[in-house]
């Protein structure tokens, strides 16, 4: 999608740290990041948030999930425990519109978020 950040760095045209990728998701370093892991897992093709996603879903929802378990297995924080969160819309903190989970972990996490 023109315009967008994510599709943008999916396309190349704006470079990022790539820790993971299958045929229709895209793992990359946060560049803010939070946490010592915190890793963005999108889908490929453009969808404006998580209740986007869900909505057009053919197993692409599956996807993102199985790779940032993947993401969590290769930077060594799946056995600790790690955080897959969603913000979805302005009021939960989203700022980027081309759905994304944050992978976040290597530290103690607090409960619950702000
Ligand atoms: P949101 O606030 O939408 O849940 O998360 C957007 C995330 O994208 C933020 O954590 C922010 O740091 C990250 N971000 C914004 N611009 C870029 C960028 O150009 N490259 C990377 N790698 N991350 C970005």
């Amino acid at each position: 999608m023109k315009d967008c950040l994510f599709c943008k760095i999916v396309a190349k045209e704006i470079p990022a740290e790539i820790v993971y990728e299958t045929g229709r998701t895209l793992a990359f370093r946060d560049i803010d990041p939070k946490a010592p892991t915190h890793v963005l897992v999108i889908p490929k093709e453009h969808h404006a948030d998580a209740a986007a996603l869900a909505e057009a879903d053919d197993g692409l929802t599956d996807e993102v999930l199985k790779t940032a378990h993947a993401v969590a297995v290769l930077d060594q924080v799946a056995e600790s425990g790690y955080r897959v969160v969603f913000n979805t819309g302005p009021a939960a903190g989203q700022t980027v519109f081309h759905t994304h989970a944050h992978v976040l972990g290597g530290r103690d996490l607090t409960w619950p978020p702000g």
